[in-house]
This record gives C-alpha cells, sequence and structure tokens, in this order.
C-alpha cells in the first residue's frame, strides 16, 4: 500500500480547509434534534452545497464534483478535523441516494438526488415496526395497490428525526397474503400527505430525536416505488449495505473524537494519572482509530480495483460503534464527576458535549442492525459456521 498523496490529492486537500476555514459556522449549531437546529443544520447543508461541497463523490450534474473514494477520505478528514457540524441527511444523501442510483429510473434520480444533495428535501428511514426491528420481513404495514396509486396503512417506528423530515423511505407489504421477505415494495413517501401522522419519542438527552410514523389511508403514486412491484426486500437489503459500509461512518469521525480524548486527557492529566487504567485506555482507543483509519484506506483500495466489501461491512460496523463507545465512555471516567454535568450547568464547560455524545454511543451497536445481528452475519457469511 503506497501511503502518500499525490499533488493532486494535496490541492484537493487545501482546498477543502481553506472553504471550511472561511464558511465554518462562528457559533456551534443547535442540536439538530431540535426543530431550530435541525433548521440551522440545514441551512449550513445548503451552503455546503453551493459550493458543490455537500456530495463530493456525486457527479458534477447532480451538485457534486465526482471526487474518488481517497479524496472522499481527505474531504472527511478535513471536514471533520474543522469540528464542522454533524451532517443531518445522511438518511437520504448516504443511503437513499447510492439506492436511487442502483434502482432508480432516470426520471426518479433527476426529481430526488439534486433537492436530496442541497437538502431541500430531508429524508427519514422507515424500516422499523412495533414487531419487525433485527427481523424486518416481519414487517405488517401495508400498501395495496389501486390503479396508479399505492394505499398505505399501518405504522413505522424509531424513524431518526420524521418529526422534522419531508419525506420517508420505506417497506411496505404491497401483495396481500405475503410473508417474509417476499411481497414488499419500497416506496417514498411525503411526510405532508394526507393520512400521515408523526408523534415524536424522545431519545436519552431528552429531545425529540425519533418518531413513531402512523399511516391512514395515506396515497402514493406508484411512481414512488423504487425497484419492481414485490421486489422491495432485494432493494432494501443494498440500502443496508450502504449504511454498514464505509460512508455512513467515516473513519475521520473517530479519529477526530479520539484526538479530543487525549486534549482531555492532557487537560486533566492530574486526576486522570491517579487511575492507570485510564492512560491505557486513551492510547487504546487512539490505536483503534488509527487502525480503522489505516483498515479503511485499505477498503477502498480493494474497492478501487473493483473488488466488493459484502458481508466485511458487518465488522466495520461493530468496530466503529464499539469504539465510539470505548472513547467516550473513557471520556467520562477522565471527567469523573463532572461527566454528569448538562450543558445547561454555567460550569459545564467541555463536559457537555462529552455526555451528549456519551448518550448517543449507546445507541451505536443497536442502530443500523444490531451488533448482535451483525455478528450472526460474520459467522454465517464470512465464517461458514451454522446457523
Ligand atoms: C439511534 C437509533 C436510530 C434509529 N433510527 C431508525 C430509523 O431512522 N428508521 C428505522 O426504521 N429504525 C431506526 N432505528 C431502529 C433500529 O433499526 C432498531 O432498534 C434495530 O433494528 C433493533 O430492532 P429492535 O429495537 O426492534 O430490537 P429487537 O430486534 O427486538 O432486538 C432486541 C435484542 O435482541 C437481539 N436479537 C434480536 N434478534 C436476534 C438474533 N437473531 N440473534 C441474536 N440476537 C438477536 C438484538 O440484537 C437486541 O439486542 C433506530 C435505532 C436507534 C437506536
Amino acid at each position: 500500500m503506497e501511503l502518500t498523496y499525490t499533488p493532486k490529492q494535496k490541492a484537493f486537500r487545501a482546498e477543502v480547509r481553506a472553504w471550511l476555514a472561511d464558511n465554518l459556522p462562528r457559533e456551534p449549531l443547535a442540536s439538530y434534534d431540535t426543530r431550530e437546529g435541525f433548521e440551522q443544520h440545514r441551512a449550513w447543508e445548503a451552503k455546503l452545497f453551493e459550493s458543490r461541497w455537500s456530495m463530493v463523490m456525486w457527479p458534477a450534474d447532480l451538485g457534486g464534483r465526482g471526487c474518488d473514494l481517497i479524496e472522499w477520505l481527505i474531504f472527511e478528514e478535513e471536514y471533520y478535523g474543522a469540528g464542522a457540524p454533524m451532517r443531518v441527511n445522511q438518511n437520504g444523501q448516504l443511503l437513499l441516494g447510492p439506492t436511487l442510483m442502483e434502482f432508480g429510473t432516470a426520471e426518479q434520480k433527476q426529481r430526488f438526488l439534486p433537492r436530496m444533495a442541497a437538502s431541500a428535501d430531508m429524508w427519514a428511514q422507515g424500516w422499523s415496526e412495533p414487531n419487525a426491528g433485527s427481523d424486518m420481513a416481519a414487517i405488517t404495514s401495508k400498501a395495496v395497490l389501486e390503479g396508479e396509486h399505492y394505499v398505505i396503512n399501518g405504522q413505522k417506528t424509531w424513524s431518526t428525526r420524521a418529526i422534522f423530515a419531508d419525506w420517508l423511505f420505506g417497506l411496505f407489504r404491497s401483495e396481500p397474503g405475503s410473508a417474509r421477505h417476499h411481497g414488499l415494495s419500497f416506496l417514498m413517501v411525503p411526510l405532508n400527505a394526507p393520512g400521515v401522522s408523526i408523534r415524536p419519542i424522545k431519545a436519552l438527552n431528552g429531545k425529540d430525536a425519533f418518531a413513531e410514523v402512523f399511516f391512514d389511508d395515506v396515497r402514493v403514486p406508484v411512481a414512488n416505488r423504487i425497484g419492481a412491484e414485490g421486489q422491495g426486500w432485494h432493494v432494501a437489503m443494498a440500502t443496508a449495505g450502504f449504511e454498514r459500509g464505509l460512508l455512513l461512518r467515516s473513519p475521520a469521525r473517530f479519529q477526530h473524537t479520539a484526538r479530543k480524548l487525549v486534549e482531555l486527557y492532557k487537560a486533566n492529566r492530574e486526576s486522570a494519572d491517579r487511575d492507570p487504567g485510564l492512560r491505557d485506555a486513551v492510547l487504546e482507543t487512539w490505536m483503534g482509530a488509527e487502525a480503522y483509519a489505516l483498515s479503511a484506506y485499505h477498503t477502498v483500495g480493494r474497492l478501487s480495483r473493483g473488488e466488493a466489501i459484502g458481508a466485511e461491512s458487518s465488522i466495520n460496523k461493530i468496530i466503529w460503534s464499539e469504539l465510539d463507545l470505548k472513547m467516550h465512555e473513557t471520556a467520562m471516567r477522565i471527567l469523573g464527576a463532572r461527566a454528569e454535568l448538562l450543558g445547561t450547568a454555567p460550569v459545564a464547560g467541555d463536559a457537555a458535549g462529552w455526555l451528549e455524545g456519551f448518550l448517543f454511543a449507546q445507541s451505536g451497536p443497536i442502530y443500523a442492525g444490531t451488533n448482535e445481528i451483525q455478528r450472526n452475519i460474520i459467522a454465517e457469511r464470512m465464517l461458514g459456521l451454522p446457523k
């Protein structure tokens, strides 16, 4: 592996860095789990799009720069390194976007992708139902075909930020009497359609981070279906692969957290060194973040040669989610009693950011398919162990 950058890649890095230095919001944005913060993040995403930094790997006619995966890694390193705001339209841009590119019609691509890149449309994901989580094939929400429309009835749950979003994509049972992964269709539903009601669910941070979405005779045109009638499972598996693969959680995000952890340790060294395990924990997680970054470069090398990663994306998912958890647990230990301070506490300082991150890190082993399910996939598909 050649771990040096070409002059073109170095120039690209300098361009990203300069743009971020000139354009980063001066004040931190409010949490995107609030209406106010969500709209602030939408405005930031629109600004990224205006300068073609929103989706750097997308082609120029969709508002991107046609970058390759190495340039994307560089972009992410600069983006997180600069402490830029978290991206809020990832369900659309990183999951539905590639799905539309692979399975969408020309009309669907033209209709949805540019607005998605500009965050003019924000997307929510509608897989989970009260009795269909890990076992997604247990979906019961129905979409009955009537002429040129599907009529949807049922309920989704845990839909991230659906209360603020404009659209939802998800799987619905469209073939009456079908079971398991047969007879499902992948539909895109406007969340302002008559018959849709959305009820927020509070996350650990007390904010409306998820929602239940109810469908009561919601009419959706057939033109909003991705892929063939009844073939939604196949399309959804590709979307799930994008979620666990490289793009959703780039290594730069965790390298940035690891660097902040080292700074936290240095700033609190006197108290931290009373627990000899803490220094090791900081070191271990920093090495973990670097190892994840190196493995990402390795994967990118393989993808560039036309190889596919397939079930290996499950390993990625376990690595980044457990690493994130370990880093935030270590930060909590360093902060000691201060770890419990909320952002509203006058003396919270940087402690509140760590607490917020710690609470969110708890969900890493659950969303995008639980880590137990990822271990099943690794056991069965990579190691050939019996079911
Ligand atoms: C932060 C966050 C964001 C989310 N966002 C969305 C979203 O936008 N859209 C959406 O549709 N969903 C979303 N979800 C829901 C998420 O997809 C589900 O929570 C997840 O798929 C698990 O389903 P479940 O909660 O029903 O748990 P269950 O499937 O009931 O699992 C309960 C426990 O049993 C274990 N288990 C289940 N089956 C097996 C098995 N076969 N082998 C071993 N262990 C097993 C699981 O690992 C878990 O520990 C989100 C969840 C979180 C935490």
